[in-house]
């Protein structure tokens, strides 16, 4: 008798609203590449086929989250949605106090700005471009304590995103716990390549820091689909929901910024919570300054309204194993065919090795910039740089950070694309894989001031 494997799982949704997607031939595309400097980020969205650039804001909100938009008291003051998304914080994610922000850095701003004296020290899991920039505008030190693991495109470790609890210990014994403001820990790190922190770690170095007297900074934009990663990989956890093990993580902290634009399925909206009355009246105090009054800052009443839906519907086990599931399945064809991925497959992207793309460039000849050109040449799929240009520069030296990956991100908006868009991107890369061996790399001849990568313009060498 014939049997066949039965899929394990599906999107558990149907579609009942479309967008046309525009095709345009290699010819228009050599132009319009040219025309944007070679950044994917300056490209007309119009010119893009399937946009996986990122999966900030790009997210197919339910029919639910838009009939929420129906609702939306747009009382300057004492919005009946702050109050409905103060709930839903307080009940997913545990936090007492709530202040809106128009999106995840305008909490990290208001954040940096309370917590950091000019001269002290910012540890965390690696970097993220906006967190890392406002603790520098406010006067921190970033320090990296991830463990090495996460600079190894191939090391198989669970969790990448820990932190190294030596390197943490160090830094303290090293410069005193009152010259750290805070230790930013962040989930699914981004930057690592979509990979999760442990639970275990997050106790660890909540317990290292409360005995230091020091605060942790939860970066909560991706902690659902880092809670996912927990249920899987962490024997303890294979029995809990999704939103015990969120609770349980956020326990680890004493206050979290968030970008509503990620794992809550909002198109914009993000947070800054926290336990601390005192920072809690100061980060209202400023947001005044910011963002606007502190039941809205920055945010229509009906994007709280579809926020504080998204969060129950984001926090469902079904839609995270359809989401990470689609990321999974583009990995697990690329790694088929051979394709250098970083390893294991993250949360929210597959990140191409451009190094071992084209390993006859230079780092300063943008490896990852030029792959990420080259594929938009080839299909029209729009992926993005996490390399050297994304990196930027060391503030004092005025040098380049020299990072060790350079990645390309294909980054999948949750509830966008179909498995057919997603075979079409695997064809896609390893057309482009096969041609690495003639490509030349690119030449900056514009460089932004602040976070470079957004705006910088390239020449083809
Ligand atoms: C996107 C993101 C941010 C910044 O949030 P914005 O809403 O883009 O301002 C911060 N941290 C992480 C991990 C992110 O992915």
């Amino acid at each position: 008798m014939e049997t066949i494997k039965r899929r394990s799982w599906a999107e558990p949704f149907k579609i009942k609203s479309v967008e046309p997607l525009r095709m345009t031939t290699r010819e228009e595309r050599e132009l319009t590449i040219k025309e944007a400097g070679f950044n994917t980020f300056l490209l007309k969205s119009r010119d893009v086929y399937i946009d996986l650039l990122t999966d900030s804001g790009t997210n197919a909100m339910s029919d639910f989250q838009w009939a929420g938009m129906m609702l939306g008291d747009e009382a300057y003051a004492g919005s009946e949605n702050y109050y409905h998304l103060e709930d839903k914080v307080k009940e997913f994610y545990g936090y007492t106090h709530l202040v809106p922000t128009h999106q995840g850095r305008g909490a990290e701003n208001l954040i940096s700005q309370i917590l950091i004296k000019p001269g002290q020290y910012v540890p965390g899991n690696m970097y993220f471009t906006t967190t890392r920039l406002h603790q520098e505008l406010a006067g921190g030190k970033f320090v990296d304590v991830i463990i090495d693991e996460a600079h190894d495109p191939i090391a198989e470790h669970p969790f990448k995103g820990n932190v190294d609890l030596q390197k943490f210990e160090n830094l303290i014994n090293k410069v005193g716990a009152e010259k750290i403001a805070y230790i930013t820990i962040g989930a699914t790190v981004n930057m690592a390549g979509g990979q999760p922190i442990s639970m275990e770690n997050l106790r660890a170095v909540y317990q290292l820091a409360s005995k230091n007297k020091i605060k942790v900074v939860f970066d909560a934009t991706r902690a659902m689909e880092n809670a996912f990663f927990i249920k899987k990989r962490e024997k303890a956890y294979e029995n809990k929901t999704i939103k015990e093990i969120l609770l349980e993580m956020c326990s680890y902290s004493d206050a979290a910024t968030m970008s509503g634009k990620k794992d809550l399925l909002v198109n914009i909206g993000g947070f800054l919570a926290m336990n601390d009355y005192e920072i809690f009246e100061e980060a209202r105090n400023m947001v005044v300054v910011y963002e606007g009054l502190h039941t809205y800052g920055g945010l229509a009443g009906r994007d709280m309204e579809a926020m504080a839906r998204g969060i129950e519907e984001a926090c469902q086990f079904n839609h995270l194993q359809a989401r990470i599931g689609q990321v999974e399945y583009v990995g697990n064809r690329l790694i088929e065919l051979g394709v250098p991925i970083v390893r294991p497959i993250g949360g929210h992207a597959i990140f191409l090795d451009a190094k071992q793309f084209y390993p006859q460039l230079e780092q300063l000849n943008f490896p990852a910039q030029t792959l990420a050109a080259e594929l938009y040449l080839d299909s029209g799929i729009r992926a993005m740089e996490r390399g050297i240009v994304s990196a930027g520069r060391n503030k004092e030296t005025g040098d380049h950070y020299y990072p060790k990956l350079e990645l390309v991100r294909l980054t999948f908006p949750r509830r966008v694309y179909t498995q057919a868009h997603c075979d079409v991107t695997v064809e896609s890369v390893f057309e482009v894989w096969q041609n690495r061996k003639n490509v030349k790399g690119l030449k900056m001849i514009y460089e932004p001031k602040y976070l470079r990568f957004f705006q910088a313009r390239f020449e083809k060498l």
